[in-house]
Formats: C-alpha cells, sequence, structure tokens
C-alpha cells in the first residue's frame, strides 16, 4: 500500500492533459486549484497506513489474500459493506468534504459483476480481464475515478438519435487489439487525480445503442484524453495563495472534470463490455445503489466536522448555552445520524450477488440518497442560521492583514474570551465553504439526481405487494 506522500508521488509520473480556467497546466497536481484534492484524496492513503484504522480502512483481498485497502476492495460480505460505510465515514471526519475514492471502487464492484454476467451469458472473457486489472490496482494501491454521466444531449433522445452522435461515449472503431471510443463524460469527481478512469454507460441500451454499450479502463494520461478541470466554489480564493479565505487545506467537494475522449485506442486487456447493451443497465442500477448508499457515511463524517464548526462558532457567539440553538444542534444531530443508520441498513440487508460480491438493499440505499438531497441542505440551514450574517459578510484576509486596518478588525470581531479572532474567522470560512453552493449541488445530484432514486423507490417498494396485505388485512374481497 501506498501512504499520502506517495500517492502524490505516484501521480507525478503520469502526464496527463489537463486544462483549467483556458490554460493547459504543465503541472496539474501543484496547481492551486487542484492541489487541494490531491491533498484530500491523499488523506485515504494516509489512514489506511495508520494500525489504529487498520479493520475498517483496509481488507484481506479475496483475489491475492494480501492485505490492501479497502478502497480497492470487493465488497465480499455484509461485514465489508458495513465497514465501507464506517470508512466513508471515517474519512469524511478526517478531511470534513469529498475524498473521491469511492466512485472507482464502486464501479469496480459493478464491473466485477457486470462481466461474470456477460461472461455467463455470452462466453466472452471479460470478467477475466477485469479480474487482472483489479489485482494490478490493488497490489499498486490506485486510484481510480468513475466515469459514467454522459453529457446528454438532448434528454429526450436516445443516445443514438441525438442530432450529434458522440453525446453519449461510444466505440467509433474496433480494431485488431482493441477499441476506439469518443465522447466526454462529465461531473467526474477526482479524475485529474487518479491513476485510472473506468469508463461505464450511463443508461441501459437496447441493439440499436450497442455502440454506446462501453465500459473499460483507460490510464489518465492515455493519449487523446483531455480533462477540463470545473470551476469550484471559491476557487479564486485558492489562488491568492493563503488557506484562510478558502477555509479548508483539503477540497470542497470533489474536484469534478469534464473528460473528452477523442479517438482514444483502449487495448482488449483493458475492455469490460463491448456491445452487450443488455447488461448496461444492470451495471449502472447496482453501481448506483452502492454508491447512494456511501452518502449516508461520506456526508454523516463531513457533518460530523460541520456540527463541530457550528457549535464552536456558537461557543464563539456567546450563544452555546442557549436553548434554542441546543435544539437546532441537536437537528442536526437527527438528519445526520438518520442518514448514517440508512447507510448502515442498507448494507445489513446486502445479498450476495451471482458473481460473488454483496450488493446493498437497493431501497434502503435509493431512500438514503433521496434524504441526502433534503437532509444536507435542512443541516447548511441550521449551520448558517447558528453561525450567523458573518458567514457571508466577513471581510477579507486581505483586510485582517492589512497594516491600516488590520488591528482595528481584529478587535471589532473578537468573541468570547479564550478564542482568537482568527479562530472565529476560521470556523465561519470553513462552514461557509462547506455550505456553499457547490456542495449543495453535490449533494441533490450527485450519485444521481432525486429523480432517478425515486424512480428506483417505487419500483423496489413493489405496490402490487402492499395492495395485497392491504386486502388481506382489511378484508377486501380477492381480485
Ligand atoms: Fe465518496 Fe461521498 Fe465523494 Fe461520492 S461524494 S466520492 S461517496 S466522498
Ligand atoms: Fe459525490
Amino acid at each position: 500500500m501506498m501512504n499520502g506522500r506517495q500517492y502524490e508521488e505516484s501521480l507525478k509520473t503520469r502526464k496527463p492533459n489537463v486544462y483549467y480556467l483556458g490554460k493547459r497546466l504543465d503541472h496539474p497536481y501543484d496547481h492551486p486549484a487542484i492541489a487541494p484534492h490531491v491533498r484530500t484524496a491523499a488523506v485515504t492513503y494516509d489512514l489506511a497506513m495508520d494500525p489504529a484504522h487498520a479493520d475498517v480502512m483496509t481488507a484481506v483481498s479475496n483475489l491475492t489474500g494480501e492485505r490492501i485497502s479497502r478502497f480497492t476492495h470487493l465488497f465480499w460480505s455484509v461485514d465489508d459493506l458495513i465497514r465501507k460505510t464506517a470508512m466513508l465515514r471515517l474519512a469524511g471526519q478526517e478531511t470534513g468534504t469529498c475524498f473521491q475514492r469511492c466512485v472507482g471502487l464502486d464501479a469496480a464492484n459493478a464491473i466485477w459483476s457486470a462481466t461474470w454476467e456477460i461472461d455467463r451469458a455470452k462466453g466472452t472473457d471479460y470478467h477475466a480481464r477485469f479480474r487482472a486489472f483489479l489485482t494490478r490496482m490493488q497490489r499498486e494501491d490506485l486510484m481510480s475515478a468513475g466515469a459514467m454521466t454522459d453529457v446528454k444531449g438532448d434528454r429526450s433522445l436516445p443516445p443514438w438519435q441525438q442530432a450529434d452522435p458522440d453525446l453519449y461515449v461510444r466505440i467509433v472503431g474496433r480494431k485488431p487489439g482493441g477499441i476506439v471510443i469518443r465522447g466526454a463524460k462529465t461531473h467526474i469527481t477526482g479524475a485529474v487525480n487518479s491513476h485510472e478512469i473506468l469508463v461505464m454507460p450511463t443508461l441501459g441500451l437496447p441493439p440499436e445503442g450497442a455502440d454506446y454499450a462501453v465500459t473499460c479502463a483507460v490510464p489518465v494520461d492515455a493519449p487523446g484524453l483531455t480533462i477540463v478541470f470545473g470551476r469550484q466554489t471559491n476557487d479564486e480564493r485558492k489562488e491568492e495563495g493563503g488557506r484562510f479565505d478558502y477555509g479548508t487545506p483539503f477540497g470542497v467537494v470533489g474536484g469534478e472534470s469534464t473528460l473528452i475522449f477523442d479517438d482514444v485506442f483502449v487495448p482488449d486487456e483493458r475492455v469490460f463490455m463491448a456491445g452487450e447493451g443488455e447488461f448496461a443497465g444492470m451495471l449502472v442500477d447496482q453501481f448506483a445503489a452502492w454508491h447512494r448508499a456511501n452518502y449516508g457515511g461520506c456526508k454523516a463524517g463531513n457533518a460530523d466536522v460541520l456540527l463541530g464548526a457550528a457549535s464552536l462558532l456558537a461557543e464563539v457567539h456567546g450563544t452555546i448555552k442557549n436553548g434554542m440553538v441546543k435544539d437546532k444542534l441537536t437537528e442536526i444531530v437527527h438528519l445526520v445520524e438518520t442518514n448514517f443508520a440508512g447507510a448502515i441498513g442498507s448494507s445489513a440487508l446486502g445479498k450476495q450477488l451471482p458473481a460473488g460480491n454483496w450488493l446493498v438493499d437497493p431501497l434502503l440505499a435509493n431512500t438514503v440518497k433521496q434524504n441526502v438531497t433534503r437532509f444536507v441542505y435542512q443541516v447548511a440551514r441550521l449551520a448558517h442560521d447558528v453561525g450567523g450574517g458573518l458567514l457571508s459578510t466577513l471581510p477579507s484576509d486581505a483586510d485582517f492583514q492589512n497594516g491600516e486596518i488590520g488591528k482595528s478588525l481584529t478587535k471589532y470581531f473578537a468573541g468570547k474570551q479564550g478564542f482568537s479572532t482568527d479562530d472565529k474567522r476560521k470556523l465561519c470560512r470553513y462552514i461557509e465553504g462547506m455550505t456553499s453552493v457547490a456542495t449543495l449541488v453535490e449533494a441533490l445530484h450527485g450519485a444521481g439526481s432525486p429523480q432517478a432514486q425515486r424512480i428506483v423507490m417505487l419500483r423496489q417498494a413493489n405496490l402490487p405487494e402492499k395492495a395485497k396485505l392491504a386486502r388481506k388485512v382489511i378484508g377486501l374481497g380477492k381480485k
């Protein structure tokens, strides 16, 4: 396994083609916009090296028998699913933000299962290829980004009826020894600072959409792949050099990018689905279930830090003993633990897939994510309420550093004795960043938009079965 520093070093041997604010970045990992996200992901590596966290952060590989990072491990039991949730809460507590590595982990589990099913039905050899690929990921402790969401163009039309056929990633060529893919994926968490990109289809596909049914692994610096790093909350503050106004040494959300695949050649040993569209829906659904359950873990860990910051700020304000403030903090606890309970519950009710790995309960997993789309907003509102207007009106760090006015600002923004004005400012800035629009929108749309969960929830709730129960209990006539 690598530690955080070794992970950062390992990235520097890669030469991805990264753009940000209209410029190509020669050293993307050191760039002030991207470095905080690299630091965040590095925490997942350091935590795995800490013996105190070994049970949660590491596992014994069912492929090699070696101890590996849990971020590369197949979910091989209910216990694995529960420990993964605990890992996400821990990493969320240690970073206070999105640590990016879970998308690739869930993608690996989905591809494991989908390749097994395709091979069983069609006699292909995708599963053996993926087993070899995953074994290397585990041995080298690599980070992978899961790239599922296509840019989608006109959403009323399927991929093959778009005016431009490239609006969903597709196979544009089959050559001896591999395939050629073209298209773009967007909102891809942690892509710049991953070693590998796991490309997956975004929806189930009928035969006419077969070219869009592509799952494969692409190195982050593959020829033809361009990564455009998105704008992030407060990104211009990162460029100012200091972390003070930015609020945290880590990233705010997951450093999402748009990936442009401009006729990227993918050799056969990295291709895990190429045209078997009837298995794409299953892959998407399983990936989504795992990933949606995650949000009860990572967001709970993030909210633990936010709750701590809100309570400290209330202490600075001298309002912490006020019953109404305590009640608002209690409400945060209620929302956070409800989410966490859902994630643990969906893990506890997990079922083994034919491929051997275990899937969380899809109804509970989707309910977790649906709750997150509301609760993260509610938690942010409560933190704003407790924190006060200063969260949006506090003068800049540059003003506090100014020789003429800095002293006065420090004097007039003082809070309770025992806390410095700097502490108060740091608390405000952290809460501001972690309740910003980027964080909220990520909670709403990350792992699928609210409506996507509601579709699964209604399907999984099995209304005819519920109607049968009602008929029996109430004593209605047979239908
Ligand atoms: Fe992991 Fe949560 Fe970030 Fe998704 S939002 S990658 S589950 S930390
Ligand atoms: Fe996310």
